[in-house]
């Protein structure tokens, strides 16, 4: 059964509230360390309790998921900021300031200025997943005092 501290493997469907999909498993099943805050807190909520078999639709409205599109994070910055790398729209950036990283895309590049947005790309989207539980195992002392899986592909560091 899921809960805290157990390594869950399901399969999914994303799709927005129109019915496109937007993302889903590929080949082998997701992998996720349940109580960690690993995955968006509305569906993490939704997948406790849940056993190896069950499937379930869960509805995260946009403020569980990836939260409100947010206008402020649309701003502009100069072009000459991009040094000889010429920006182009629908680029990701990584920009740096006030001692943290932000990741923006590129929306409109012009002649002196470019136009970006750091909004997550499914902010103020609802979303819908539709999901089959596949496995749960219990975490490792280690998985738990690191707060993610180490999959079968090793130890990996984002
Ligand atoms: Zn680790």
């Amino acid at each position: 059964m899921i809960k805290k501290d157990q390594v869950v493997s399901m399969t999914y469907t994303l799709t927005d509230g129109k019915g496109t999909v937007l993302d889903q498993s590929g080949d082998e099943p997701l992998e996720y360390l349940h109580g960690h805050g690993n995955i968006i807190p509305g569906l993490e909520k939704a997948l406790d309790g849940m056993q190896v078999g069950d499937k379930k639709k869960v509805d995260v409205p946009a403020a569980q998921g990836y939260g409100a599109y947010d206008p402020e994070l649309r701003f502009e910055v100069e072009r000459s900021a991009f040094g000889k790398q010429a920006p182009e729209p629908g680029m990701t950036v990584q920009l740096q300031g006030g001692g943290r990283q932000m990741i923006a895309r590129v929306l409109q590049v012009g002649d002196e200025k470019v136009l970006l947005d750091a909004n997550h790309p499914m902010a103020g989207q609802d979303l819908s997943f539709d999901v089959e539980i596949t496995g749960t195992r219990a975490a490792t002392a280690e998985e738990i005092s690191h707060g993610h899986v180490h999959g079968p592909h090793g130890h990996h560091h984002h």
